[in-house]
């Protein structure tokens, strides 16, 4: 066992990335190390990368810079491991300023590895030399699954869990780099999922988010039989799949089942796999909160063909009113690029028409920049200009703040059930925050002694007044 060594994660990218680092946490906890307070003060860096923005990659070299300068003046310095999404070209960059560069889904070896290097550390610094090489070779060749899921992990939040329900993708969207980082999907077995949101439920949980790149393609082989397990989903006139499998919407029933006073989310799902049989498990199931996350990403034909997004707009369209017809109250969201390579005015303006038709409730917009190793940037010209791309965001989010705030203004006076997340105190203002089931964000104000038996609990909330993303609202209590 090592002892009395600290270790600092920083972790970059999405909600995935998130998950597996509170994995992490848990198997350094477990070999005795502990969190530092800082980079400064840790003997043990774990740096758990993103490929998708440019930005993210830019500071890991800038962390294994910190280390360099700091070795370079004979200061103690922390062994650093790279995790997480890593493009081949980046981790051949990188191979050198890290001590370990280990794939995430071996991530369970890090103990192994750590054994190996324990000692003083003239012998760590010397097998760190090793490491390197070596276990790019060793652990490259290692088993791909997702058997790392198994590991129970340290979760952040006592209220909220992420629970990952598959890796990889196989969607190859032009400008995304998931798949080449993370392989092909992966769908976690149905018992693991069950027993870890069990677990959580049984200690007091009331948020789950399911995870994975493409959830509504989750695909788990398990003989039909097995499935007749509970009277309690048989409730929801819960539909045999007719193949062998689970899908998403079936592993919705069985989630659902579970008894217990929660909520379940999910995220993120493709527009060509929100079958009807979800729709129908969505509007069945009264702990999945009618929240959607339906990425669209541009608002012309021509566009989504680059992007190798198989749909249409006007199949869009179709779904989004299909949802909105079988789930009156459905929060929907949309992920949103601009600037893609050869987007032009006239194509821009159809994703201004897509905003004020649709009327979501929220968008995650982000200007194009081309990530090295994707077919987009092998492939195409990044020709708009970044001035340009920072407009069309302005201009889209213009829209979006105008629709969300129409649909904020009818909650103006509802009572909203309110997971409350935490407290922010600010001079005079003594505020608490929350989410909707609808995943709005709800601002309440307290008097300063009235907020601790709230966080992490569900309070009815009444919405007061509408902003253009977000509520404010009034707790009973005040
Ligand atoms: S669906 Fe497309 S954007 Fe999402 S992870 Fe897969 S390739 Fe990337």
């Amino acid at each position: 066992m090592i002892l009395f060594m600290k270790y600092r994660i920083i972790t970059f990218g999405c909600q995935t990335n998130q998950s597996d680092s509170e994995r992490i946490a848990a198997i350094l906890n477990k070999i005795g190390f502990e969190p530092a307070l800082s980079q400064d003060d840790a003997d043990f860096i774990i740096a758990n990368a993103c490929s998708v923005r440019q930005s993210a990659i830019d500071r890991i070299h800038g962390i294994a810079h910190k280390i360099q300068k700091k070795k370079k003046r004979g200061e103690k310095t922390p062994i650093a491991v790279l995790t997480g999404c890593v493009l081949e070209q980046d981790r051949k960059k990188l191979a050198g300023k890290f001590d370990i560069i280990l794939d995430i889904r071996d991530i369970k070896n890090l103990p192994y590895i750590l054994k190996t290097i324990r000692g003083t550390s003239n012998v760590l610094r010397k097998i760190q030399g090793r490491a390197t090489m070596n276990n790019i070779n060793r652990w490259k060749t290692a088993e791909k699954s997702t058997e790392y899921f198994k590991i129970t992990p340290s979760y952040k939040s006592p209220f909220s869990a992420f629970v990952p329900i598959m890796t990889g993708c196989n969607n190859f969207c032009t400008y995304c780099a998931v798949p080449y980082t993370r392989g092909k999907e992966i769908s976690r077995p149905v018992k693991d999922v069950i027993n870890e949101i069990k677990n959580l439920i049984k200690k007091g949980y009331k948020e789950i988010t399911l995870l994975g790149q493409n959830v509504n393609s989750y695909k788990y082989k398990i003989p039909k039989s097995k499935i007749l397990i509970s009277k309690q989903i048989q409730k929801y006139k819960f539909k045999i799949p007719k193949n062998d499998y689970i899908d998403f919407a079936t592993l919705l029933f069985l989630i659902n089942a579970i008894p217990g006073d929660f909520w379940i989310r999910f995220h993120s799902s493709h527009p060509k796999d929100f079958t009807d049989e979800l729709i129908d498990a969505i509007t069945s199931c009264e702990k999945v909160t009618k929240y959607i996350s339906l990425p669209v990403q541009a608002g012309n034909d021509k566009v989504l063909k680059r992007m190798n997004r198989p749909y249409t707009i006007s199949q869009y369209k179709k779904l989004v009113n299909k949802i909105r017809k079988k789930i009156p109250d459905a929060s929907i969201s949309t992920d949103f690029i601009v600037g893609f390579p050869g987007e032009t005015k006239k194509q821009f303006q159809d994703s201004i028409k897509l905003f004020k038709n649709l009327k979501f409730d929220m968008a995650y917009i982000a200007q194009y920049s081309p990530r090295p190793g994707t077919a987009a940037e092998r492939i195409f010209k990044d020709s708009v200009p970044i001035k340009e791309k920072k407009r069309r965001d302005r201009e889209l989010t213009t829209v979006l703040k105008k629709t969300s705030l129409n649909i904020n203004k009818k909650l103006v006076r509802t009572t909203q059930q309110v997971l409350i997340e935490k407290e922010i105190k600010r001079q005079n203002e003594h505020w608490l925050i929350g989410k909707t089931r609808g995943f709005k964000t709800v601002k309440i104000p307290i008097t300063p002694d009235s907020s601790e038996k709230l966080i992490g609990n569900f309070a009815d909330v009444k919405i007061t007044k509408a902003l253009d993303l977000g509520l404010i609202g009034q707790t009973p209590l005040k």
